[in-house]
């Protein structure tokens, strides 16, 4: 009897999808079982294009299909697995009617306790590496206090375009970006009294045409301020990034802004550690901030690590230039850092979809 779809397909409902712990039938993944002679086509949809297991699944798949061949006495030849990606989204009320951003399946905050931490930078990179990947990304400057994403993006001479009363998000770097700093003189100091943020920030997330995107990365100011409230409120969010330097100071800021994201029903779905070290000259790796700070407040707050980004003066000039696909250009550790990121983002947000909402138990911040 020769090996069939159907022992194929029987094969794949006994591997597990490493992170969302269910089999790869019943999470809907496998969309093609072709069998030609000996040979064994298969088309698995993942349910990001960054998925940082795609290499776990396909040995595992291949295995169940071989181990399979041979409880059946069957030869079989090449198995050959292609990946496809669908993002699920995260949130039930995405299809709500009240869902200003219906077309957008999954919306996460980057948040920090404090300036300066480089959060705009994660953003920025998290958006651009997001993409790098084939995912449909959209990246809004929700610092209107500060926007930076006019330098980071490059976007000064590139001119604001509106489609009647929408505006139209500049396309660059592979994403969509929108920041309130292209739209006000960049002179003007942006001070914003509470209604005056919460109507600037709204508008600028509700009247960008973002069109069908896959994950919006919003950049959060500092602290704990009226715009994560708003956007809160606003908007359906999968979860919140939060970045923070090494440091006791940094890291219990970062606390603070974890239990505002608890307080307004935001999962967090990971911390990022930046300038967590310096690579000198020599070679040698200095802790500028005591290493791993960041690190062991995500383990004590059972929280997500998306990981960490040494200091690193390419990232800067990069930042400055308006260059962000250059850092993941080079084959220093710099690139592999940043990609981490994306990635381990990619699967918490995947496990959100899967658990509907939730990535994980719910924390009590004290
Ligand atoms: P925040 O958004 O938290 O205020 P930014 O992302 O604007 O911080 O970063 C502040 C400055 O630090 C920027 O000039 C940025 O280029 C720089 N920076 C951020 N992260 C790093 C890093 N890992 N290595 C070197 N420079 C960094």
């Amino acid at each position: 009897m020769a090996l069939t779809p159907e022992h194929v397909r029987d094969a794949l409902s006994t591997v597990e999808d490493p992170e969302l712990h269910q089999d790869l039938v019943s999470l809907g993944m496998v969309k093609d079982v072709v069998v030609d002679g000996k040979d064994v086509s298969i088309v698995v949809e993942l349910t990001t294009p960054a998925c940082p297991l795609k290499d776990k699944i396909g040995g595992d798949v291949e295995a169940a299909v071989r181990s399979k061949a041979a409880e059946l006495d069957e030869e079989i030849g090449e198995v050959k697995i292609d990946f496809t990606a669908d993002v699920r989204k995260a949130n039930e009320r995405v299809r709500d009617a009240d869902n200003p951003l219906p077309k957008v399946k999954n919306i996460v905050a980057v948040g920090a306790g404090k300036g300066g931490v480089g959060k705009s930078t994660v953003a920025v990179s998290l958006a651009v590496g997001l993409a790098r990947h084939g995912a449909a990304v959209g990246l809004l400057d929700g610092d209107i206090y500060g926007p930076s994403l006019t330098t980071m993006l490059g976007l000064d001479q590139i001119q604001p375009m509106m489609a009647g009363e929408m505006l139209l998000p500049f396309e660059v770097h592979g994403i969509k970006a929108m920041t309130i700093g292209r739209l006000v003189s960049p002179d003007s100091a942006l001070i914003w009294r509470g209604p005056m943020a919460h109507g600037a920030f709204s508008q600028l997330a509700t009247q960008t045409e973002w069109g069908e995107l896959d994950y919006l990365i919003v950049d959060l100011p500092p602290g704990t301020g009226d715009v994560p409230l708003t956007l809160g409120q606003l908007l359906p969010l999968t979860g919140a990034v939060i970045v923070c330097t090494p440091q006791k100071v940094a890291v219990d800021d970062a606390v603070r802004a974890a239990r505002m994201f608890q307080q307004l029903g935001v999962d967090v779905l990971g911390i990022v550690e930046n300038m967590s070290y310096f690579i000198g000259d020599d070679g040698k790796e200095y802790d500028i901030f005591g290493r791993g700070g960041a690190e062991a407040m995500a383990e004590r707050l059972g929280l997500p690590f998306l990981g960490g980004v040494p200091i690193n003066t390419a990232l800067r000039e990069n930042c400055d230039t308006g260059n962000p696909l250059a850092n993941f250009a080079g084959d220093d550790g710099l690139a592999r850092n940043l990609d981490d990121l994306c990635r381990n983002l990619a699967a918490q947000i995947s496990i959100a979809a899967a658990t509907g909402g939730s990535a994980k138990p719910t924390m009590t911040i004290s």
